[in-house]
């Protein structure tokens, strides 16, 4: 897995590079302008974070809705190792009540919940380093929630734009409170441990914003508890899935990690691309082709004009092909780590009991130093 040293050029999967689709589209609900200030703010951040990596505390989950997938593995989970290698304090956060936001139950939970620690212990999450754990396993984290949702407005509540979106793909016949007060629970998922940077994709911006304004509003109200967290892009902030949509778990679009080989490519036989053979890599007029060539090219680390470049009048049949091996032979080790890991699942469950032990010691003393501030008392 590649790392940075602190003077060398960003390369597709260590940091953001330009032009790889500029958000406000079919897929993205967001403002092309949002999206270049967090990948401007990015780029400040590796370069902070290279000279002093001990500054930072990072903190950051993924839903148990289904098997993580390439979007996560380049909008985030790699960010996640990389920084656990640079020597930062990692958290991640399984987040099972947050599960409900867009369906009534979850089925298979706890397989799910396993499903995720593997894939965590494959990509390089190491448990004596970074601490995983689940929200209903946390209570004090869970009762940061009620202060924080006096901080903000049902108004604001109500305009997140990636909570609309969410809302326009739920199947789920109505919008559950949950949805709504969701973002306002995940300003509790960072702040509990006082995490200040969060590698995340884009369409996370919004509820870091309004994570800030929670922090800030808390110092401005009671006393300075808490940082204002950043939201750390990738070179990857969207990835597409095999539609031409965000890459979701929930949307069945996804090419998961754990995927076989015949299956991934299978999925990208059938991915979108569109009547022109000549590939080029032009995410702005060309998104379904530019996205499979930004895969290709984050896969192999290489530039994906380039990449594009070689395939040329190859076409969308050249174009899959390299595609498909590029993220088999990336997935290959990974696979085979997680087939390993899955021999032991005591081991892998232990994982879980002993981040969650952790969490609780600091969720508890973070509450406690909350009851302070609000002067209640005990
Ligand atoms: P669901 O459809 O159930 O919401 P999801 O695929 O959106 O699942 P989440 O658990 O909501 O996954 O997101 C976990 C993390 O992965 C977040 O930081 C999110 O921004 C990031 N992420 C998810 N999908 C993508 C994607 N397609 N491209 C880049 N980052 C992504
Ligand atoms: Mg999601």
């Amino acid at each position: 897995m590649t790392t940075i040293p602190p003077t060398a050029a960003p390369t597709p999967t260590d940091g953001p590079v330009p032009a790889t689709g500029s958000g406000a589209s079919a897929a993205s609900p967001l403002p092309a302008s949002t999206v270049a200030a967090a990948r401007r703010r990015s780029a400040e951040l590796e370069r902070e974070l290279a000279a002093d990596p001990g500054r930072f505390r990072v903190m950051t989950g993924d839903r148990p809705t289904g098997p993580l997938h390439l979007g996560h593995y380049f909008g985030t989970l790699h960010n996640r190792v990389r920084l656990q290698d640079l020597g930062v304090e990692v958290f991640v956060l399984i987040p099972d009540y947050q599960a409900l936001t867009d369906r009534d139950v979850v089925d298979r939970l706890a397989e799910t919940m396993e499903g995720l620690l593997l894939d965590y212990l494959a990509i390089g999450i190491d448990p004596s380093r970074s601490t995983i754990f689940n929200h209903s396993a946390v209570p004090a984290l869970n009762q940061l929630l009620l202060p924080f949702l006096s901080l903000v407005s049902v108004a604001e509540l109500g305009r997140n734009p990636t909570v609309k979106d969410e809302i326009a793909h739920s199947r789920q016949a109505a919008v559950s409170g949950l949805m709504y007060t969701y973002p306002v629970h995940q300003a509790a998922d960072i702040l509990f441990c006082k995490g200040n940077l969060v590698p995340v994709g884009q369409d996370q911006l919004p509820h870091l914003e309004l994570t800030r304004t929670v922090a800030r509003r808390f110092g401005e109200r009671y006393a300075p508890v808490f940082p204002q967290p950043e939201a750390l892009l990738s070179a990857a902030p969207l990835l597409l899935g095999t539609d031409g949509g965000k890459m979701s778990k929930s949307r069945g679009n996804a090419i998961t990690l754990g995927a076989t080989a015949d299956e991934t490519a299978r999925l990208i036989k059938g991915a979108k691309t569109d009547a022109d053979r000549t590939i080029s890599y032009d995410p702005e007029n060309r998104p379904a082709v530019s996205n499979l060539v930004l895969l290709a090219a984050l896969c192999q680390d290489r530039d994906p004009y380039e990449v594009a470049e070689e395939i040329g009048d190859g076409g969308a049949a050249l174009l899959k092909r390299t595609v498909t091996e590029a993220v088999n032979t990336r997935l290959a080790p990974i696979r085979a780590r997680r087939a390993e890991y899955a021999r032991d699942m005591g081991y892998v469950r232990s994982v879980l009991r002993e981040g969650n032990a952790r969490a609780n010691e600091i969720a508890e003393r973070t509450l406690d130093e909350v009851r302070k501030a609000m002067g209640t008392l005990r």
